[in-house]
């Protein structure tokens, strides 16, 4: 039977672009379509104008760091909102054009408009301005990433989510940020930043729990010293709207005020409304697709990539991902992708950077006695004339019979950056010992991942 397109993306967002430009290129007839904004979350609503957002909030601290450099800014430095979002809308707006060009450059039939399975060769879609139209396709790849979820709560309805959060109309004078993962932290150390009296509420007792032990609480520690306010143990029992405040009740009995509620309480899979029953393509127990190893779901013409088979939520696996299934689909060389040593930043102030094993994990490894941890916690030069208290932590875990490096861990100035190239060392298989014969570069807080000498006790 032939169809009209060797492949069918649903979702443009980073992975569905990816794996439909590569298939153009790859000589494939490939349509995608798009519902809402081309790039996804990432670009629209996650890491860009997240990152945007934490450089503006950035700019708070360096006007009060000038000041021990010799510098006087005459008068407060003022801030606005408005201004700072404008400027993001403009840059996205940008972004979503790119992604439209570099489609339709590879020769990709772009659709706008929300896409649903009739079976599982054919797809139905309403177009932006209500045309329907219908396609087939040899093969469908479904990227539909995930959604922010909000507790079922009374009065849940007043708080936002991060996909509210980068259109406010104002900065709220006072917010709630509630959760302990990357978001809630990213969330909490910007609006702090940019001046709103913020607290951070978890139900739980420390922040990134699926990261190494000691750098939530290191973390919090640092944003308690920039001024975020932290609630931990705390549960919302409801919220209610008096005028334009809200009243957050926790299930302690206490009471909490605030002008905006944020809820970074998780995100879900995107897979509801999309046909999958029709075509046959089962969901997990977590609601996402389940994929075997080569990212086929049960109907094996169908692949599903990112946020929507919930591996590993993170743009750069979803991209890698939608590579594998291009090349395996249309080229000639297979790839694989290594969920192994996936480095990772959460851009928190200070941020965080991590690759690698946690402790924790390393010992259940190599056992409770096979793991040499060296830690470092310094201030950053920089703070020497700044006056600012900050301090970084760095950590290294080392399996202790082959001293190979199985975790590398940081909080603190650029930790991301950081920590990039040390994930390549890591998949190379660096041992300590090579990290100790590695000249460090002078002076940089990054030198000290291969100054450490002496085993933490
Ligand atoms: P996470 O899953 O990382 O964290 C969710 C947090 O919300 C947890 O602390 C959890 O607590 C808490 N929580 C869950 N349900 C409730 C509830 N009913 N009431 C109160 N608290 C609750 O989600 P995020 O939303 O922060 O981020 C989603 C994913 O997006 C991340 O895992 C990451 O993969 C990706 N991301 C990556 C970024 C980056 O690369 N920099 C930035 C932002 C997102 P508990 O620990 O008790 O379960």
């Amino acid at each position: 039977m032939t169809h009209q397109f060797d492949l069918f993306v649903i979702g443009g967002g980073s992975g569905g672009v990816r794996a439909a430009r590569f298939a153009a290129t790859l000589g494939a007839k490939v349509a995608i379509a798009e519902e809402r904004y081309w790039g996804g979350t990432c670009v629209n609503v996650g890491c860009v104008p997240k990152k945007l957002l934490s450089y503006a909030a950035h700019c708070h601290a360096e006007f009060a760091d000038a000041a021990g450099f010799g510098w006087t800014v005459d008068g407060s430095p003022r801030f606005d909102w408005p201004t700072l979002i404008a400027n993001k809308n403009r840059e996205i707006e940008r972004l979503n054009g790119v992604y439209r060009r570099v489609l339709s450059i590879a020769g990709v039939t772009l659709l706008d408009g929300r896409a649903t399975l009739v079976d599982a060769h054919t797809v139905r879609v309403v177009l932006s301005d209500g045309q329907e139209q219908i396609h087939t396709a040899k093969h469908i790849l479904i990227a539909t990433g995930g959604w922010p979820v909000k507790p079922a709560i009374p009065g849940a309805e007043h708080a936002i989510t991060s996909n509210d959060a980068f259109f406010l109309r104002e900065l709220p004078k006072r917010a709630i940020v509630v959760g302990g993962g990357y978001i809630a932290v990213e969330f909490a150390s910007i609006f702090n930043g940019l001046g709103a009296q913020t607290t951070l509420l978890h139900r739980g007792t420390a922040v990134l729990k699926e990261f190494d032990h000691e750098l939530g609480p290191f973390l919090t520690s640092e944003m308690a010293k920039n001024g975020v306010q932290l609630a931990f143990s705390g549960s919302i029992a409801r919220i209610t709207k008096s005028g334009a405040a809200l009243q957050v009740a926790l299930q302690s009995g206490a009471i909490l005020e605030a002008d905006c509620v944020l809820f970074a309480t998780g995100r879900a899979p995107n897979a509801h409304g999309l046909g999958l029953e029709a075509a046959g393509v089962n969901l997990n127990a977590k609601g996402a697709i389940e994929v075997n190893p080569g990212f086929q779901t049960s109907v094996r013409h169908i692949y599903a990539i990112g946020d929507v088979i919930d591996r590993v939520a993170l743009t750069p696996v979803a991209t890698a991902e939608g590579m594998v299934v291009a090349h395996h689909l249309f080229g000639n060389k297979a790839r694989q992708i290594s969920y192994d040593n996936i480095a990772t930043a959460v851009f928190s102030h200070p941020n965080v950077g991590s690759v690698g094993l946690s402790e924790t994990a390393a010992r259940a490894k190599a056992g409770a006695d096979g793991v040499t941890i060296f830690r470092s916690t310094f201030t950053p030069m920089k703070h020497s004339l700044s006056g600012r208290s900050e301090k970084t932590l760095m950590k290294l875990v080392v399996e202790r019979s082959t001293d190979r490096v199985l975790g590398v861990h940081m909080v603190g100035p650029d930790a991301g950056e950081i920590i990039q190239g040390f994930a390549v060392a890591l998949n190379c298989g660096a041992t300590k010992a090579q990290f100790d014969a590695t000249i460090g570069i002078h002076p940089t807080a990054a030198e000290e991942f291969v100054t450490m000498r002496e085993p933490a006790a």
